[in-house]
C-alpha cells in the first residue's frame, strides 16, 4: 500500500522533473529492464546482435546479481521487464527468477521467441505467476519464418506456442499473452490483412490476449540489407522539429544488463549509452551520476548522440507535454491497478482517439 502511494508521488515528481527539463532528479525510475542473459538460441538479420563483431561481451546474469537488484528495485517499483538482448528462457534459473520477483510484489514482463517453451517450461512459468509474456511468431508462413528467425523451426514454435495456451486456457492461469509478428511494411496491404486473418485463424478458441503487428525494426543500428524483407535505413532526426523533445525513458527507466552494465534504454544493445555499472554503484548513484546528467544535458540541448539521434522517440507526439507513445510508470500503474487486460483494451481506444487528433 505505501509502496503504490510512494510511486505515485514519485511518478508526478518525475512527471514534473521532466516537464521542466530537469537533469539532476530527486524522483527514483519508475520501471526497469533486467537482461537474464543476452546469448541467444536465433541469428535473425534484425537484430545488432546476431552479428559477430559488435563486440559485447556474452554472458548470464548471476543469481545473487539478480536478487540484490531486485531486492533494491522492489522497494519503490511496481513492475519490470525480465528481458533485455537475449531469449530469457536460456537462463537455467528463469522460473526461479519470476518467483522471486513475484514474492518481492512485482508484476513480471517477459518476451520469448518459444523455441525453447516447452510444455515443461511453460508450465512452470505459468504456475510462477507470470504477469505478461509477449511471444515473436513472425512470418505468417513457414518459408518466411524460417528465413527471420533463423535456426528456429515454424512447426516446433507453433506447437509450444498452442501448447502454451492450452495449458493456460485449461487451468485458468492469468498470465497475459501477446503473440507479436513483424510485418514488412512494403507489402501490399490487403495481401497482408488475408495472411493476418489465417494466421490468427491458427490460435482460433486458444486465450491469445493480443496480437500485435510491428514493422521490422533494427534497434537503431546500421544492420546488413535482407533479400527477405526490407530493413529500415537510419536517418538523422531533425531537433529543431516541432514535435522534437527529450527522451523520457532519461527521465523514467535503467536497463541492467546480464553483467550490472546500466544502459539507458532498451534500444541500446551495443551498450552505446552506458551509465554506469549495477556491481560497483547502487542505482541512484547511477542514475543520477554524471553520464546520465551528461545525456539528459544533451537531449535537453537537442546535442544527440547516436544512437538518439537517429531514434523516433525523441520526435513522438505529445499530449500534456508527455510523449503519446506512453510515459513509463503511468503504464505500470494502470497495469496495477486495472489488470493489463483493461488497460490494453483502454489503450486501443486511446491510441484509437490518438489517430483521430493526432494524424
Ligand atoms: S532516444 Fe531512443 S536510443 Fe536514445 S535513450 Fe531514448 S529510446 Fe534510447
Amino acid at each position: 500500500m505505501w509502496r503504490d502511494i510512494n510511486y505515485l508521488i514519485n511518478l508526478i515528481y518525475s512527471y514534473g522533473n521532466f516537464i521542466t527539463r530537469k537533469e539532476l532528479v530527486k524522483s527514483k525510475p519508475n520501471l526497469f529492464w533486467i537482461e537474464p542473459t543476452n546469448y541467444c538460441n536465433l541469428k535473425c538479420p534484425m537484430c545488432p546482435g546476431t552479428y559477430a563483431d559488435t563486440g559485447i561481451k556474452k554472458g548470464f546474469m548471476s543469481f545473487d546479481l539478480f536478487k540484490d537488484i531486485v531486492d533494491e528495485i522492489s522497494l519503490f517499483v511496481l513492475e519490470s521487464y525480465l528481458m533485455l538482448g537475449g531469449e530469457s528462457l536460456l537462463h537455467k534459473d528463469i522460473v526461479s527468477m519470476v518467483q522471486y520477483m513475484k514474492m518481492k510484489k512485482l508484476n513480471v514482463l517477459m518476451d520469448t521467441n518459444a523455441v525453447l517453451l516447452t510444455e515443461e517450461v511453460g508450465r512452470e512459468l505459468l504456475k510462477s505467476g507470470l504477469d505478461f509474456i509477449s511471444i515473436s511468431f513472425d512470418g505468417y508462413e513457414p518459408s518466411v519464418y524460417e528465413k527471420i528467425r533463423v535456426n528456429a523451426k515454424y512447426d516446433v514454435t507453433l506447437d509450444n506456442i498452442r501448447n502454451f495456451l492450452n495449458l493456460k486456457k485449461i487451468h485458468n492461469y492469468k498470465t497475459f499473452v501477446r503473440i507479436r509478428s513483424m510485418e514488412d511494411s512494403g507489402e501490399n496491404p490487403n495481401f497482408n490483412k488475408q495472411k493476418r486473418d489465417s494466421f490468427r485463424s491458427l490460435f482460433l478458441n486458444l486465450p491469445v490476449d493480443d496480437f500485435i503487428i510491428l514493422p521490422f525494426g533494427n534497434w537503431n543500428q546500421n544492420l546488413p540489407e535482407n533479400e527477405t524483407f526490407h530493413i529500415p535505413n537510419l536517418s538523422k532526426i531533425d531537433t529543431n522539429h516541432p514535435s522534437y523533445h527529450p527522451c523520457s525513458y532519461l527521465w523514467t527507466s535503467l536497463c541492467i544488463r546480464w553483467d550490472g552494465t546500466v544502459v539507458a534504454c532498451c534500444l541500446d544493445l551495443l551498450n552505446q549509452l552506458v551509465l554506469g555499472d549495477r556491481k560497483e554503484k547502487d542505482i541512484f548513484k547511477i542514475w543520477n551520476d554524471s553520464p546520465i546528467l551528461d545525456l539528459r544535458h544533451k537531449h535537453i540541448t537537442g546535442e544527440l548522440p547516436f544512437p538518439c539521434v537517429t531514434c523516433e522517440h525523441v520526435i513522438s507526439k505529445k499530449i500534456f507535454g508527455l510523449p503519446a507513445g506512453g510515459f513509463c510508470g503511468v503504464t505500470s500503474l494502470a497495469r496495477k491497478f486495472l489488470g493489463i487486460k483493461i488497460y490494453k483494451d483502454m489503450l486501443g481506444q486511446s491510441g484509437y482517439l490518438r489517430k483521430l487528433f493526432f494524424k
